[in-house]
């Protein structure tokens, strides 16, 4: 079993690598952001709350996600492993998914972060607002908004991560396949370990 955490800022590629990473190792993809957008397409309570957040780019409240990932955690007992992408987005959520992987007798693996630039992040963003129908993707101000977030508390997820060396940067520019690769021989030399 290995447990992976896919970091990075808004717009370097998690969504994309996960979605190759869970196909190539079995795992199962916990993404807050797609759980969020569910529950906002549900017209549930959670969703309602959320989406206001979410549309100025704002984090959700880390009780919030944080139930979610237990929630899912629970519902998979016979996962071979999970991919966390867009979760752990504060210290907080860090702490509480490590206690949540510890009652379960298994701990993450590999933090797994993607360097983008700052013009690049913004570029691809801008770029996907064109057609994800994502709110928050398509204005300027919120876009780096959400960069704001990112570097004021999320940021500190990979310090707090290195303190136990488990953090591995990968450069997140390049093709789609070429960052796969590199993705994937990280992931491979601690299975094989
Ligand atoms: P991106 O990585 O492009 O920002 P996500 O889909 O991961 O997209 O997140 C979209 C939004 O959902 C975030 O801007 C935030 O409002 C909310 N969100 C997702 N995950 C979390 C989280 N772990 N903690 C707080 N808010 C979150």
């Amino acid at each position: 079993m290995i447990n992976i955490i896919l970091f990075g800022p808004p717009g370097s590629g998690k969504g994309t690598q996960s979605e190759k990473l869970i196909e190539a190792y079995g795992l199962i993809h916990l993404s807050t952001g797609d759980i969020l957008r569910r529950e906002i397409a549900a017209g549930t309570a959670l969703g309602l709350e959320a989406k206001t957040l979410m549309d100025k780019g704002n984090l959700v409240p880390d009780e919030v996600v944080v139930g979610m990932i237990s929630a899912a955690l629970d519902e998979n007992p016979q996962a071979k492993g999970f991919l966390f992408d867009g979760f752990p987005r504060t210290e907080a959520q860090s702490i509480a998914l490590d206690n949540l992987l510890a009652e379960k007798n298994t701990e993450i693996g590999v933090v797994l972060a993607l360097d983008v630039s700052q013009e690049e992040l913004e570029k691809r963003l801008l770029q996907r607002g064109l057609t994800s129908g994502r709110p928050d993707d398509i204005n300027k101000a919120i876009i780096s908004n959400r960069i704001v977030e990112y570097q004021t508390k999320t940021m500190v997820v990979s310090n707090y991560y290195s303190k136990f060396d488990k953090v591995v940067h990968v450069k997140g520019e390049g093709t789609v396949d070429t960052i796969f690769v590199s993705l994937r021989s990280e992931i491979d030399k601690r299975l094989s370990n």
